[in-house]
């Protein structure tokens, strides 16, 4: 009896239910109790930030981004079109005009190189976005917003735990974005956090967070009276998920060997078909430096990919592709944007599949994986 792959399976660490058990027993369901101040409190300390707030989403993270940066109607920030939605629907619902800038053919993250021609008298931002938990070019993007006075969010959705020149992605920003969706790496359902590194930020993300109002200044004894002073929403998640996710995040370490484990293992027994021309592998990445988000490879052209895809889905291997960029779906051509207009996006997009990897994948599955990407070359091509 042959069990499907799936793509990916929610990894559960082990004292998930103890400590929703707990946070039951302390009473405090609704948020900012025990759990969400010890997960902010570990972020902080591990990836040296000033200040976290866990969010209900990194959709939600990266909506305080855009308010917290004053975004205005008719503002241009520049982003990546090959990435998820949020990126970009943060900006959008602001009226802010997404800018997507192309990405470089070997990291697949925005090209720094061509940042500086998009500017315009109207750019505000850059939203740059860490591609499977590989760094962009951050000494570079921090440079030019400083030369042209932007401010910078990361979108470090897939990059937790994850870093560059020794410094935690998501910290390097004037603000970071975490994503604890279930189909990253560690998860609590769905959840997020905003990392604040420009201090000066704070005490505004704080009020935007809750609802708009100066709540957390009262409980601190700062003001006298608790009301309606800014913009904002309801960004604080459930002390429930908070209790999920701190058992998660204790064993971020364990949750990145795992991974590098089961990418190195697909890196490596690729190899062949990568030096006989079928595929190409992902650039390699600096020991230690990411946390094996996801593991994709690149086929010559997309009837290629769509055929291997099929093939493998055939053989009960879920293996999926990622974005259809932004550039080119529905809404980003109402920003007159064009396929052709981003083409390494367009191409790389097209070309590109990602392999099952999850916590608990075992070797036999990665092999069955493996072996039937080679079956399907040599069936085709005997
Ligand atoms: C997953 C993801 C998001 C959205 O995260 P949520 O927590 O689901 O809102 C945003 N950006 C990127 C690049 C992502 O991979």
């Amino acid at each position: 009896m042959n069990s499907r792959i799936p793509f990916n399976r929610p990894f559960v660490a082990g004292k998930e239910l103890f400590y929703i058990a707990q946070a039951i027993t302390f009473g405090n369901l609704g948020g900012n109790g025990h759990f969400t101040n010890q997960c902010a409190r570990l972020l902080e300390e591990r990836f040296k930030i000033p200040k976290v707030l866990l969010v209900p989403s990194c959709t939600a993270a990266l909506e305080m981004a855009a308010i917290l940066f004053d975004l205005k109607p008719g503002d241009e920030v520049l982003l990546p079109s090959f990435t998820f939605v949020s990126t970009a629907s943060c900006l959008v619902r602001l009226g802010v005009r997404p800018v997507f800038v192309d990405i470089r053919p070997d990291t697949l993250n925005i090209d720094e190189n061509l940042l500086e021609q998009a500017i315009t008298n109207r750019t505000r931002a850059i939203f740059p976005v860490h591609y499977a938990g590989l760094g962009c070019n951050m000494t570079r993007i921090m440079q030019i917003a400083e030369n042209f006075g932007l401010r910078v969010a990361e979108d470090a959705a897939q990059a937790v735990n994850s870093y560059q020149n020794g410094r935690a992605l998501g910290s390097i920003g004037h603000l970071g974005c975490y994503s604890f969706h279930e189909t990253k790496n560690v998860i609590c359902g769905e959840g997020g956090a905003l990392c604040i590194n420009d201090p000066a930020l704070i005490e505004r993300a704080e009020i935007i967070r809750d609802k708009g109002t100066n709540r957390k200044q009262f409980f601190r004894g700062q003001v006298d009276k608790y009301t309606w002073v800014d913009n904002g929403s309801s960004y604080v998640p459930s002390e429930l998920s908070m209790a999920f996710l701190y058992a998660q995040l204790e064993m971020v370490d364990t949750i990145n060997a795992r991974r590098r484990t089961i990418y190195q293992y697909y890196e490596h027994a690729l190899i062949p078909l990568a030096e006989e021309g079928w595929l190409r592998l992902p650039l390699a990445c600096e020991h230690g430096e990411t946390n094996s988000h996801l593991f994709y490879i690149l086929l010559k052209d997309q009837v290629t990919r769509n055929a291997l895809m099929d093939h493998l889905n055939g053989h009960g291997i879920n293996a999926v592709f990622h974005y259809v960029p932004l550039h080119s779906s529905p809404m980003g051509q109402t920003y007159g944007y064009a396929p052709r207009d981003l083409p390494v996006t367009e191409e790389i997009s097209g070309r590109l599949l990602r392999l099952p990897l999850y916590y608990d994948i075992n070797e036999v599955d990665q092999a069955k994986v493996v072996e039937q990407i080679s079956a399907f070359f040599k069936k085709a091509n005997p």
